[in-house]
């Protein structure tokens, strides 16, 4: 395990570390020495357990997709995220981050969100909690996903729209990390995905890794034996990615493929596919791959899918496509479409255009009859239901209503 993992310093082989400005030094320090006792403390697993039970609606189901395989000539199984409160997998790490924070003293939550859906179920974990809330999104997301900001509004956060740069999620991160700059003392950052500064890509993986701890009873009962052949998952920063895979890293007999973004193609400037053509620098205090320009200034990333629209990637998913743990596959805005609607009309899921991605990787895959495959559906799709309308022309057969 050790070889996937993080080291004593806090990186992933070359990637990751905690390049913060000085004034976030002891914060960030505090933090490294805190989470780990944190999240092994007996109290603290069993509130994070039952809260995941009672609250989240965990487990989530893993569902033999029966059209959906035999199209696809194997075994698929879906490993249902979607069907969580508020509708995908960020909430398992924002409801185990709310607890670190009341362990710490911490008064005030803030965040950062693109698409809006880790901003929910930040909120969500803050009304649960009685904390005082603030959302850092850029001006642009605040305009494209206005239901996740009056959500957020209605459960009682503050939204702040950031009018700095391209106006997104990367420009509302740089955001959030200044905020806490101002507010180190009671503020508690909780970060949406496995990236940020050491411990977040450690912690975020961590509370994630219950996807594939569950997965391992669930293909028990359902197949005679506890791993897959196959583990498929969308990566935006990689942490539902990363939750899929946690258990199984060591098993070299389960292949893991996951999808970035391609946007209109990692051959044009519009795409967010950062394995394929990012370089090695810094991005919101970790050192990891990045879509830069040759003289180092962070790159515009380009998808359909909002959550997927970030210019870097979680360290730990730079390291282990490097040691080729990992294959990672580009998958573009019209075959994500088409793989959504597949999946609406196969199995009567609609998937959120993030998982969407991964649902694309299948076609790029050859299967044996035999071949167990989970694919992770990370979120539910009734946040892109006008999206995928307004490209039925990618919709092929299921297009015609
Ligand atoms: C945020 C989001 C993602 C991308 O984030 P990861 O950290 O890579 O998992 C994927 N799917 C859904 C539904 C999301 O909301």
């Amino acid at each position: 395990m050790k070889r996937y993992q993080i080291d004593e310093n806090g990186f992933f082989g070359r990637y990751g570390g905690a390049y913060v400005p000085e004034i976030l030094y002891k914060c960030v320090t505090d933090l490294q020495r805190a989470y780990l006792p944190i999240l092994e403390s007996e109290d603290f697993r069993q509130e994070y357990r039952a809260l995941l039970k009672d609250y989240v609606g965990r487990p989530s189901p893993l569902y033999p997709a029966r059209r959906m395989s035999e199209k696809y000539r194997c075994r698929l199984f879906l490993k249902r995220e979607d069907l969580n409160h508020t509708g995908a997998h960020k909430i398992n790490n924002t409801v185990g981050q709310i607890l670190m924070a009341k362990r710490m003293g911490k008064t005030r939550i803030i965040a950062e969100t693109g698409a809006g859906q880790h901003g929910v179920a930040t909120a969500t974990v803050c009304a649960l909690m009685g904390m005082r809330c603030e959302i850092f999104m850029g001006k642009t997301d605040v305009e494209r996903q206005h239901t996740n900001v009056e959500r957020m509004r209605m459960l009682g956060a503050e939204v702040h729209p950031v009018t700095t740069g391209n106006m997104t999620l990367s420009d509302a991160c740089s955001q959030a990390i200044r905020d806490w700059c101002c507010h180190p003392r009671d503020t508690f950052y909780i970060v949406g995905s496995t990236m940020g500064p050491h411990p977040y890509p450690d912690i975020v993986a961590r509370l994630q890794s219950i996807i594939s701890e569950e997965l391992k009873w669930q293909l028990q009962e359902k197949t005679g034996r506890d791993w897959p052949d196959y583990i498929i998952a969308c990566v935006g920063g990689g942490s539902n990615a990363a939750g899929s895979i946690w258990h199984y890293l060591d098993d070299k007999r389960v292949k893991i493929c996951l999808a970035e973004a391609g946007g209109q193609g990692i051959e044009t400037d519009r795409t967010a596919a950062t394995m394929h053509c990012g370089s090695e620098g810094i991005i919101h205090g970790a050192r990891t791959l990045v879509m830069q320009t040759d003289d180092g200034q962070i790159k515009e990333a380009f998808t359909i899918s909002a959550g997927l629209d970030y210019p870097g990637i979680g360290p730990m998913h730079a390291h282990l496509a490097e040691l080729g743990r990992t294959r990672i596959l580009a998958v573009n805005d019209d075959e994500a479409i088409a793989a959504g609607y597949e999946l609406t009309r196969l199995e009567g899921i609609i998937p959120a255009i993030e998982s969407a991605h991964a649902l694309a990787a299948l076609k790029k895959l050859s299967f044996r009859p035999d071949d167990i495959v989970v694919l992770t559906v990370s979120g539910r799709g009734d946040k892109d239901i006008q999206t995928y309308l307004n490209r039925k022309d990618m919709a092929g057969e299921y297009g015609d209503f």
